[in-house]
């Protein structure tokens, strides 16, 4: 084992030594291939065109769960549904949602071209489809405050509206930390101190979702084609994953397929936006369904001459939010015909727009909240988690005295592009360098914001099949689903259905797993 760092930080869990670390580390490797928490290795090789052989290794993970107040994790919790109704009406106010963004499309050529989408669809009364399936996941860090005194409080650091990963494999998380405390540190050292370990339900909660969005479109064609009109023989209705080439995150994803299957019968087929421009086209007769040409695979195993239709129900991103996902045109013909299509959309291209950076500064605004809840305590619920954020257009009031601040004291801000995935922002001299080189204009593609300062405790992680002892900080995401109309007047499901806990050390920025930066935790509650 590696020791990095040695500090006096209090553990409320750690091996006792280094025979107990090894013997955590070995029963998690165990764990972690019977549960399939597990990522596809770099580099895992493809052998032909139809069949993946993969490499794969443990996720990295904590070895132990980090501990976290419990009022914070019940609140971020609650916050979850109240996110879920203001992204949804975010997303239905379009003049809002294209005056908002404005500012960012004369230098940021992805959003534009996603913005293009939206006008296309909504400003031509194309948007056949009313009722959308968010699945978010709020970010939150523990702040200490100013003076570094008082009980920290989480604050927000992102909302996300697409392709939020990790809620399988954080599931999985949870039951491997249930199984090492239990069983190697021992119950009773476990039930002599007031600490709980929640349940996180997320990968049940996501399947549900789907399912549900998946049971309203098959409501939806019943109300619409009476019985006189039966949709064509072997037309199979499917929820469409769309998803990248080259995806390393596939267990997280492939759990969630085999639990829509088997706790809801219903089938998840993957597919790339390229595949989707392809194969794919809209059966104009009957509400622009999309439709999927998919091969049968043959019970021998060999590709049946016939080909199938799968009817598309869901259209479920996990792909189609980085610039990289649409390497060519056919990219965004796929993303096109999808917004462009009955499915139910998770998320609608409005949904997506809704939880860009741009968006979230602009809630912080005074009255914009108002604007979209209509409960005071829910606006201030909201509010509490938000650090300063700022937005760098020259209309926004402010803009010039915060690059002036972020230019003095960097240490305190990100610099935030219109991105997702981990990787982008821009931190300490970096952000001084980009600030000064930027003209007012492209400057207004980005938002500043003030850095939250997490505690820093110590924590195990386990990676590449080896124990690492460091200085860690936390980020609590709280995942929620929703299904309804954008007005938020008819809401068939708005839920909080569990947490993903990602640790990373303390002297990285960034947080992302699958970006290399954190490690899947999860949370003990004390
Ligand atoms: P992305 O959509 O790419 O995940 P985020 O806003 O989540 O973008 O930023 C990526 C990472 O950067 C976060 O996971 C977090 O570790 C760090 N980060 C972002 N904003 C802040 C902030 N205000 N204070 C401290 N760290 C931050
Ligand atoms: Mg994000
Ligand atoms: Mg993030």
């Amino acid at each position: 084992m590696r020791t990095y760092d040695k500090t006096d930080v209090a553990l409320p869990l750690a091996p006792r030594n280094e025979e107990e670390t090894t013997v955590l580390l070995q029963e998690a490797l165990g764990m972690a291939a019977t549960t399939g928490l597990l990522m596809r290795s770099a580099g895992g090789s493809r052998t032909d065109s139809a069949h993946v052989k993969p490499a794969f290794c443990h996720a990295p993970v904590c070895l132990l769960p980090n501990a976290l107040p419990v009022q914070e994790y019940v609140k971020a919790r609650r916050l979850a549904t109240i996110w879920n109704l203001l992204v949804a009406r975010i997303a239905h106010d379009g003049p809002w949602l294209l005056q908002t963004l404005a500012s960012v499309l004369p230098h940021d050529e992805f959003t534009r071209r996603l913005v293009e989408i939206f006008q296309a669809i909504n400003g031509a009364g194309r948007d056949v489809q009313k009722i959308q399936l968010g699945i978010t996941r709020s970010d939150y860090m523990l702040h200490a405050g100013e003076s570094g005194s008082g009980s920290p409080e989480l604050k927000q650091v992102e909302i996300n509206t697409i392709a939020a990963s990790f809620g399988c494999l954080s599931t999985q998380v949870t039951r491997l930390h249930q199984y090492l405390v239990q069983k190697v540190l021992g119950h009773s050292r476990l039930s002599s101190k007031s600490f709980i370990l929640p349940h996180n339900e997320t990968m049940r909660g996501l399947a549900h979702g789907l399912a549900a969005a998946h049971k309203e479109y098959l409501r939806q064609e019943s109300v619409m084609f009476k019985p006189s009109q039966p949709s064509r023989p072997g037309r199979r209705p499917c929820v469409l994953m769309l998803v990248q080439a080259d995806e390393r995150n596939i267990n997280d994803q492939k759990l969630l397929e085999i639990c829509l299957w088997e706790e809801f019968g219903v089938l998840l087929h993957r597919a790339t936006l390229l595949e989707v421009a392809r194969n794919a086209h809209l059966d104009l007769q009957r509400r622009q369904n999309l439709l999927l040409v998919s091969p049968l695979i043959s019970d021998t195993g060999e590709e049946d001459v016939q080909e199938a239709e799968v009817e598309v129900t869901v259209a479920y991103f996990r792909a189609g939010y980085d610039p990289s996902d649409y390497s060519s045109e056919g990219e965004w013909k796929g993303r096109e015909l999808i917004e462009m299509s009955a499915a139910i959309k998770c998320p609608s291209i409005s949904h997506h727009l809704a939880g860009t950076k741009k968006v979230q500064e602009a809630l912080c605004r005074p009255g914009v909240l108002e604007r979209f809840l209509k409960d005071a305590e829910d606006v201030d619920a909201i509010r509490n988690c938000f650090v300063g954020l700022y937005g760098l257009d020259p209309e926004c009031e402010g803009a010039t005295a915060a690059v002036a601040a972020a230019c003095n004291s960097p240490q305190h801000f990100v610099l935030k592009p219109q991105r997702e995935g981990g990787g982008h922002n821009l931190y300490d001299q970096d952000l001084v360098e980009a600030l000064s080189q930027m003209t007012a204009e492209e400057r207004a593609a980005y938002i500043l914001m003030e850095k939250i300062r997490p505690p820093p405790f110590e924590a195990f992680f386990l990676r590449d099949c080896s124990v690492l002892r460091g200085l860690a900080v936390l980020e609590l995401g709280v995942y929620g689903v929703y299904l309804g109309d954008g007005e938020g007047k008819r809401v068939i499901l708005n839920e909080s259905v569990g947490h993903l806990l990602r640790t990373k050390l303390a002297s990285s920025h960034e947080g992302g797993v699958a970006a290399g930066f954190a490690v899947l935790s999860s949370p003990l509650l004390v």
